[in-house]
């Protein structure tokens, strides 16, 4: 087996596509360090800054105190810390739905909500840049994939058509994204959910990088196109703009019950610990009482945004936090990673099997913690590499 796995190894080095794990230290929402100099972080998923705010920090102490370092057992063989009934019946009624129901992270909410839900004999309609964890969830649920062109309504309501005339029996899901993770699009929630009541659809929505950080009170691209607590089921996550760790699925009471009593992913794995679920009890607070945050956030937003197009750069279709600058080669990309390396900025060269091959890119990501100094200074050291290797 080591000889395999040693070749396989040197055919991803060969392709410049190899990955080493970089040991960072945070100095405050914008700046890490990492080995020994000082970098601006350009690749954070804590969009409004909130895993260093007081509160929050506050949150988490104080819940170690009260309940100890860890659960150490399923919810389902130990009992659960009340915490839980809190947080879910918070997250509930922020995002609109009758009840949630908080997994240890997205990856397994996403495995835990799609492979419990849908079945061997049933249709899995699936953005074609859904992320890995819905990918996995689908062939773990056996049901049959169907895979629409990515954002493309016309794709989707065509292919939907045409399984329509094969299976009528199955039941059929829409499962997309609503904040792609590596191309900061936006799906196409409306009409989405005008497919699933013109062909009576479920629809599974993962906004994992839109909570917080999408829709006037920020409870994402539902609260958007306003259609807040419409979907069989949205997954989103406290580890990113809520700046904590864990996940939950949002449904009604019925679904939410036949996940406690079914979904794998739920009940055969060790429940988040208390200080994680304060964290993200008083973050979800602090972003309810207080606009300020995500308004922050938009204002950076705005103005990188505007300096690198100014720039010469294409953003594609991104909206949001998540801004990829696409540079094609995967060398390249390396290349343009290490120029910004030694100018003090911390971001990743993000290749193929995470993006489709010739689409490798450099994604940053902009947060409420960076000062305007920071943002020029980062504008100016992307223009410079950039230029130097000829995508402006
Ligand atoms: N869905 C999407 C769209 C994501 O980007 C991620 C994380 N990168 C996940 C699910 C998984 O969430 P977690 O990190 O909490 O496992």
């Amino acid at each position: 087996m080591k000889e395999r796995l040693l070749q396989e190894l040197e055919q991803i080095k060969e392709a410049g596509n190899y990955r080493e794990i970089r040991y960072v230290k945070p100095v405050n929402a914008s700046r890490l360090i990492y080995e020994g100099r000082e970098y601006l972080n350009l690749c954070s998923n804590s969009y409004l800054s909130l895993h260093l705010h007081p509160d929050v920090m506050r949150a988490a102490k104080d819940a170690i105190d009260e309940y100890g370092a860890g659960t150490c057992s399923s919810r389902s063989v130990s009992g659960s810390i009340d915490l839980y009934a809190r947080l879910e019946d918070e997250v509930a009624s922020f995002k609109g739905y009758e009840k949630a129901l908080i997994f240890s992270n997205g990856y397994l909410a996403n495995i835990g909500i799609i492979a419990t839900l849908a079945g061997a004999h049933d249709v899995i309609f699936s953005d074609e840049l859904n992320h890995s964890s819905i990918i996995d969830s689908t062939r773990l649920s056996r049901a049959r994939r169907v895979i629409y062109r990515h954002l493309d309504i016309e794709d989707l309501e065509k292919k939907i058509r045409r399984e329509s005339v094969r299976t009528r029996k199955s039941k059929k899901f829409i499962i997309t994204e609503t904040v792609f993770s590596m191309d900061g699009d936006v799906a196409p929630l409306r009409e989405i959910f005008n497919l699933k009541e013109k062909y009576g659809l479920h629809v599974i929505v993962d906004e994992a990088h839109a909570t917080g950080v999408f829709g006037e009170g920020g409870r994402g691209v539902e609260e958007l196109h306003g259609l807040s607590g419409l979907m069989d089921v949205q997954m989103g996550t406290f580890g990113k703009a809520l700046g904590s760790f864990g996940a939950f699925a949002l449904a009604d009471s019925l679904t939410i019950d036949y996940l406690i009593n079914r979904a794998r992913t739920f009940m055969y794995t060790t429940a988040l610990p208390a200080s994680a679920l304060a964290a993200a009890r008083s973050a979800l607070q602090l972003i309810r009482d207080n606009g300020s945050f995500k308004k922050e956030l938009w204002e950076n937003l705005d103005y990188m945004r505007r300096g690198l197009l100014h720039l010469g750069f294409d953003l594609k279709q991104s909206e949001g936090p998540i801004v990829p600058i696409v540079v094609g080669e995967d060398s390249k990309a390396v290349r343009m990673q290490k120029m910004l390396l030694e100018k003090g900025i911390f971001l990743q060269a993000i290749r193929p099997p995470t993006v489709p091959s010739g689409t490798s890119r450099l994604r940053l990501t902009v947060v409420r913690g960076l000062t305007k100094e920071e943002m020029d200074k980062a504008l100016e050291a992307i223009g410079a590499a950039g230029k130097e290797v000829g995508l402006i």
